[in-house]
């Protein structure tokens, strides 16, 4: 059962190219569809956010982060009433347009496109479903419906906004110019990115031994959950893996149901009247106030002990070099490319290689690297 609040895909404000109905799914349904067909999509397998994908097969791919996404973001729609479907199809595609690499490679494709654009992987992700998926007779991307597109476009500076309004006059940019809230929908996806990625980023991290334990023990949500969960289970103090499985468990249990308790507040608090009146609010998906700063706490945490653990920083300084080195290879000799997107270069220029980079999965940039520069991408290649 749908709330009055949230998004209903018989209002949606549709696609820019009208299509007939589907006879047995619903709008945001083929969403969804749609983006796990794409190819951007199935890349994703081999995408990485903080370990690059040949430091080992456990850790998280921009896949399975995802999924675990969707999966959180579908069991608090379900519990608020929200629609599940559109939660699911922006959770999915929320980062397709993310470089191989993680964070490095985006900020190595921003520095090369400085002075043509920059680049930035949520307009990006917009791109990929809208241009770049080549798939339909008809026309160039997928086709979604606003409200997904809206959902992936989380942020926009005012300069993009304004370009993208003038190419589509009260489209996708439309919110941000106005000051304006995405669907309660696309909040809550905004929300359970980061709780998706603060938990297996803790796994990965002491899976890989780039973190301690003991480092965490001093982190409050974890801490709490740690100790309850040994309180409840003394055999736990001999079995490590299930003793961090069973607290990430609990954290994300604790973050969910303060999510929901939270939100509800909000809904109350606001009353909005229907989906459209939840863009006029301030956001109402959101913690409550202590544990957006528990999660704050964790955010900083992971901040400085994983992502500027001078291992981590060694790979991605080897990445930033990877990707800068590959766009010059391609823009000194864009034939290097394959031929559709050599002929794509005459016109569009810089552009078609970062959308060739951006494409690209982690093992694929390696292996360019290897052709173009003969030598290894990286050590252990
Ligand atoms: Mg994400």
């Amino acid at each position: 059962m749908l709330a009055y609040y949230a998004s209903d895909p018989a209002r949606t404000a549709g696609r820019r190219i009208a299509e007939p109905p589907s006879p047995s799914r619903t709008e945001y349904q083929r969403d969804r569809d749609r983006i796990v067909h794409s190819t951007a999509f199935r890349r994703l397998v081999y995408k990485t956010q903080v370990f690059i994908n040949h430091e080992g097969d456990l850790f998280r791919t921009r896949l399975t982060h995802s999924l675990e996404v969707a999966q959180l973001g579908r069991s608090i729609a379900r519990a608020l009433g929200l629609n599940e479907d559109l939660v699911e199809a922006v959770a999915l595609a929320h980062d397709l347009g993310h470089t191989p690499f993680g964070h490095a490679g985006q900020d190595a494709l921003n520095e090369c496109m400085k002075d043509h654009g920059g680049f930035e992987h949520n307009l990006q992700s917009l791109r990929v479903v809208d241009r770049l998926e080549q798939r339909y007779p008809a026309f160039d991307g997928l086709n979604l419906c606003l409200e997904t597109r809206e959902g992936i476009l989380k942020r926009c500076s005012a300069a993009v906004a304004a370009g993208l309004q003038a190419v589509e006059p009260g489209g996708v940019a439309r919110r941000f110019l106005a000051g304006q809230q995405p669907s309660l929908e696309a909040q809550l996806v905004n929300l359970v990115d980061e709780i998706a990625y603060n938990a297996h980023d803790i796994d990965d991290g002491v899976r890989s031994g780039l973190v301690g334990i003991e480092q965490l023990a001093a982190v409050p949500l974890f801490a709490r959950h740690f100790n309850t969960a040994l309180a409840d289970h003394p055999q736990l103090d001999a079995l490590p893996r299930r003793w961090l499985a069973e607290t990430l468990r609990r954290m994300l249990s604790d973050q969910v149901h303060d999510v929901i308790a939270a939100t509800r507040a909000q809904l109350e608090l606001h009353a909005p009247a229907s989906a459209d009146a939840v863009r006029l609010m301030p956001a109402l998906v959101r913690f409550s106030e202590p544990m957006r700063a528990q999660s704050t706490q964790l955010k900083r945490f992971l901040f400085t002990s994983l992502y500027r653990h001078e291992q981590v920083v060694r790979t991605t300084q080897r990445a930033r070099e990877v990707v800068q080195r590959l766009f010059a290879a391609y823009t000194n000799a864009p034939g290097q490319m394959p031929a559709e997107h050599a002929s794509e270069f005459e016109r569009r220029g810089l552009r078609t290689v970062a959308d060739y980079i951006a494409g690209m999965t982690d093992r694929f940039a390696a292996r360019e690297y290897g052709r173009l520069v003969g030598k290894p991408a990286f050590l252990s290649d």
